[in-house]
């Protein structure tokens, strides 16, 4: 197996983890980051409690479907049940981010779906994005089967009292997603200070724009 290991998958979780930390989609050592190489099925998992700064392509755990370690010389992250059960269940998913966002975060709290009041929600989130239940704490199995169940189809799912799971065909895709998430739980919630009624997209409008996004968006401008 060690043969199959692929440095750039290690150097991909290196690189994620700073971006987050740049774009503020994470603070100090919180959140984790996965991605699943199609090839071989092997996943590459950032470590436990490290520092995103301190974070080296060495300390990226390489860790097979089963939960067992291939390589890596750190403890894989806590959260290593909920990402390997998303790969695991979803087969089009090939990067896993896990994130403590504030707006997003607030619905989870209160265990209220987020509905897609956003275009771009609607293209690579979900319809609406659904709370996992019953609360789990963190670092369990449990917590795994409730973020799985909750997940659905979607590309997100709130944690009560935690966080969010993102999901992507790639890590690029996964990224997105989470500030999507996050941007569309901030417009909500200013939409519901403006006190006007949030406009819900009707069903044949979301299958319209998801319909888009999975076959026709960006595709002419591929190797372009
Ligand atoms: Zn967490």
């Amino acid at each position: 197996m060690k043969d199959k290991i692929k440095e750039s998958y290690r150097q991909l979780i290196v690189d994620t983890g700073i971006e987050m930390l740049d774009k503020g989609i994470t603070v100090g050592t919180w959140g984790n980051i996965s991605a699943r190489d199609p090839e071989t099925d092997l996943v590459y998992i950032s470590p436990s409690g490290m520092d995103y700064l301190s974070i080296k392509a060495k300390h990226v755990v390489v860790m097979d479907l089963n939960l067992n370690v291939i390589d890596g010389e750190t403890e894989p992250s806590i959260e290593k049940h909920m990402h390997i059960a998303v790969f695991n269940t979803r087969k089009d998913v090939n990067a896993v981010v896990h994130t403590h966002p504030v707006y997003s975060s607030a619905f989870g709290t209160v265990e209220q779906p987020l509905p897609g009041i956003s275009e771009d929600f609607i293209q690579i989130v979900g319809a609406e994005v659904q709370v996992a239940r019953p609360y789990a704490l963190p670092g369990t199995a449990e917590l795994g089967e409730t973020a799985v169940a909750g997940l659905g189809d979607n590309n997100a799912v709130l944690l009560p009292g935690h966080g969010a799971l993102l999901v992507g065909t790639d890590m690029k895709m996964a990224l997105k997603v989470s500030l999507v998430l996050e941007k569309n739980a901030q417009i909500y919630l200013y939409a519901k200070m403006l006190g006007g009624d949030i406009r819900a997209f009707k069903q044949n409008e979301i299958d319209f724009m998801q319909d888009f996004a999975r076959n026709s968006y960006g595709k002419k401008n591929k190797g372009a």
